[in-house]
């Protein structure tokens, strides 16, 4: 595989302003020294925006997440009642309620022992890389709790908890 090469099946831009967009904006309009009453009303320590920075830091893992619907054969049923389901249900049918339940399913992994998240993730790792996906009934197209599961596979690491060379603050990953 060649290093910087692109990842298929990258969505494209939705149109659709982030968190990114709306703190781009507010600096800038800070900066010009205009009002910045732009819409950016969240605390960034809230769960609604802590929910839209994970759906951000998931988003090259929808590929490997697929509607129930379209699954082929190597594919892998994530959704519930199976262990790899999300326990957590949306309250109402809205986008918000789809992340903040993927952000609630996310949390729930501090909370698995060692052994279980090795052997929950090894099973989601040999899916991926046996050229499987991910399918499942609830979520997509919106953020799907799957795409957890495939960054932990991918990674090895907690999508919760800044990257190693992210340069911020001075975490480290423990040996
Ligand atoms: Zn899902």
């Amino acid at each position: 595989m060649v290093m910087g090469q692109e990842i298929d099946g990258l969505p494209e831009g939705e149109g659709q302003g982030t968190i990114v967009d709306e703190v781009e904006e507010y600096i800038r309009r800070l900066a010009a020294g205009l009002p910045v009453d732009v819409g950016v009303r969240e605390d960034p320590h809230s769960e609604a925006a802590q929910a839209r920075a994970l759906e951000l830091t998931l988003i090259h893992y929808q590929q490997f997440v697929r509607r129930y619907e379209d699954a082929r054969p190597k594919d892998f049923y994530v959704d519930r009642p199976t262990r790899w389901g999300n326990p957590h249900r949306r309250a109402e049918p809205t986008a918000d309620e789809r992340r903040r339940v993927v952000l609630l399913f996310a949390r729930d992994f501090a909370t698995k022992s060692l052994a279980q998240l090795h052997e929950e993730v090894e099973t989601i790792r040999r899916v991926i890389q046996n050229g499987g996906r991910l399918s499942c009934r609830s979520c997509p197209p919106d953020v799907c709790h799957g795409q957890v599961w495939a960054f932990w596979a991918l990674t090895g690491r907690d999508p919760l908890k800044p990257a190693p060379d992210s340069g911020r603050g001075s975490w480290k990953p423990r040996p």
